[in-house]
C-alpha cells in the first residue's frame, strides 16, 4: 500500500507507476483455467502455451500457381519439359528429374528436388500436347527458395506458438484451428462489479424525469470490461446516501475488481470515498492531475469471506484470492472521465487479474493536424479522431462540451495527450495518443 488518503493529487506518471506496480504484483498469481470450445475463445485469455502440433507448413508449399523447378536450370531460359502436375490437396510427388519442371498450384506440395517455383505469368509455353515445355521469359531469373515456404519454416512440431496470457482474437483462433485445437485452455474471467452512483441516474429503459439522466456509464464500462477479458457484473444504481452506498458495496464484495462511477468529487453528496473508508479501504491515491478524470480514487478493500448464495444473480466463476485485498476504483461520474480513467488505470489491473501478459495502456504516435491550446498543470486526454488512411496517422481533437459529451466521445477513436507542462501543441507536431 503506498499511502493513506491525503487528498494530495499525484501526477499522471506517479499514478500510472503506482497502478503498474500493483498490476505487476497481481500478475504473479494466475487465475484458474478452464477449457472452452475454440469458437467461444474470442476475448478470452490463453491459459497454456499453444504449441505446433506438426511442422508448419507440414510440407514445402508453393505460394504461387506456376512450375516447380531448379532455379539454376530455369534461369538459363532454355525450354524445359513439364513432367507432371500437382494440385493443392494431392500428396507430394518427386523426386524431380534433372532438366524438367513440374506444374504446381498454390498451396500444393512442392516435389522433392525442386528448389523454386516460377510463376505462371513469368513463363512462355511451347512444345506439344504430349510434351509441353515452358521457358522463363528473359531477362528474369529466379533464386533458390523463391515462392516456396519450406516445411517447418513457420514452426517445428512442438514449438511454442503463443504464450499463456495472450488475449485471443481471430488470428489466434485461426492458429489454434491449424493445430487441430478444438478447445483451448483459458483463464477464468475476473468478475468486475460495475456500480454507478447518483441520485439523478435512471436505468436506460426508464424515461428520465426532469433533472434525471440515463445511466450510460454502466453499459459503457461493461463493454470495456468485456473487451479487456473481464466478466462485467452491473449492479443496480446506488443513490447518493450512506445507506444505499453501504448496501451496494456489501453486494459488490463477491467481485474480483470493483468499478464505482460518480460520487468522488468534492460535492456535498460525493460519498463514495467515505463509504470505501468505512469498509476499511486503504487508498493508493484519491486524485490525479489529469483532465478529464481528476477526482480518481484507487483503493484496496479487504476481501470478505463471501457466501456464494448471498447474491444468486452474480456471474459464476472462481473468485481469486489476490493477497486478501481487492482493487477498487472510484471513477469520476462523467462518462468521458470514466472511460479515460478506466483505460489508463483500471484496464491494466483488470488485464493482470485476467492473466494477460500485456497490461497496457496502449499509446501510439500521430501527426497533429490542428493547433491545440490548453492550460498547463494537468495532463490532458482529449477525445480525438485519428485517421489511419495515409502513411502517417493524423489526429485532431473532436469538439466537445466537456466530459459529459457522449456524442463527442462516440465520434472519437482515441484520446490526444497534452503533457502537463505543454499547455499547447502545434499543428504538424508528432503527438502521443491513447488508444481505446
Ligand atoms: P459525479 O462524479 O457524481 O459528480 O458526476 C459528474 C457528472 O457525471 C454529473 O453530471 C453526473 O450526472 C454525470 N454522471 C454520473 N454518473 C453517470 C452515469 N452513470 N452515466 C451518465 N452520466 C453520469
Ligand atoms: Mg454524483
Amino acid at each position: 500500500m503506498s499511502r493513506e488518503s491525503t487528498g494530495e493529487l499525484l501526477s499522471y506518471a506517479q499514478a500510472a507507476a503506482c497502478v503498474a506496480r500493483r498490476a505487476e504484483r497481481l500478475a504473479r498469481t494466475k487465475p484458474a483455467a478452464e477449457r472452452v470450445r475454440l469458437a467461444a475463445a474470442a476475448g478470452r485469455v490463453l491459459a497454456e502455451t499453444l504449441r505446433a502440433s506438426s511442422d508448419q507448413p507440414p510440407f514445402a508449399r508453393s505460394t504461387r500457381d506456376g512450375y516447380a523447378c531448379r532455379a539454376a536450370e530455369i534461369s538459363t531460359h532454355r525450354p524445359l519439359t513439364v513432367a507432371g502436375s500437382t494440385r493443392a490437396g494431392e500428396a507430394p510427388s518427386g523426386p524431380l528429374a534433372r532438366g524438367v519442371v513440374w506444374e504446381i498450384m498454390t498451396g500444393a506440395p512442392v516435389p522433392r528436388g525442386a528448389d523454386a517455383v516460377v510463376m505462371l505469368e513469368h513463363v512462355e509455353s511451347a512444345g506439344t500436347a504430349a510434351k509441353p515445355t515452358i521457358r522463363l521469359l528473359p531477362p528474369r531469373t529466379i533464386k533458390e527458395g523463391e515462392n516456396i515456404v519450406a516445411r517447418g519454416a513457420q514452426a517445428r512440431k512442438g514449438d511454442a506458438l503463443l504464450p499463456a496470457g495472450t488475449l485471443i482474437g481471430a488470428a489466434q483462433i485461426a492458429l489454434g484451428a491449424s493445430c487441430g485445437a478444438t478447445h483451448l485452455a483459458v483463464y477464468a474471467r475476473p468478475r468486475v462489479a460495475i456500480l454507478s452512483t447518483g441520485d439523478e441516474l435512471v436505468p436506460i429503459a426508464t424515461k428520465p424525469k426532469p433533472g434525471q439522466i440515463r445511466n450510460s456509464s454502466s453499459a459503457m464500462l461493461a463493454a470495456m470490461v468485456s473487451a479487456a477479458g473481464g466478466e462485467p457484473w452491473i449492479l443496480p444504481i446506488a443513490r447518493d446516501t450512506l445507506k444505499s452506498l453501504d448496501a451496494a458495496l456489501a453486494r459488490a464484495a463477491a467481485a474480483d475488481l470493483l468499478l464505482i462511477t460518480g460520487g468522488v468529487s468534492a460535492g456535498k453528496f460525493d460519498l463514495v470515498e467515505p463509504a470505501l473508508a468505512r469498509l476499511g479501504a486503504r487508498f493508493h491515491f484519491t486524485g490525479v492531475r489529469i483532465q478529464p478524470g481528476k477526482p480518481l480514487v484507487f483503493a484496496e478493500l479487504r476481501r470478505s469471506g463471501t457466501n456464494p448464495n448471498q447474491n444468486p444473480r452474480r456471474p459464476s466463476g472462481p473468485v481469486q484470492n489476490q493477497n486478501g485485498t481487492k482493487c477498487s476504483f472510484g471513477l469520476p461520474g462523467n462518462p468521458i472521465s470514466s472511460a479515460v480513467t478506466f483505460l489508463l488505470f483500471a484496464a491494466p489491473i483488470l488485464a493482470a487479474l485476467a492473466g494477460r501478459i500485456d497490461l497496457g495502456p496502449r499509446f501510439a504516435l500521430a501527426r497533429l493536424t490542428e493547433d491545440v491550446k490548453t492550460k498547463t498543470g494537468l495532463t490532458r486526454f482529449l477525445p480525438a479522431a485519428c485517421t489511419f488512411a495515409g502513411p502517417v496517422p493524423e489526429v485532431a481533437c473532436v469538439s466537445w462540451q466537456g466530459s459529459g459529451d457522449l456524442a463527442a466521445m462516440a465520434l472519437a477513436n482515441c484520446y490526444l495527450i497534452v503533457p502537463e507542462d505543454s499547455g499547447s501543441l502545434e499543428a504538424g507536431a508528432t503527438v502521443t495518443i491513447l488508444l481505446p
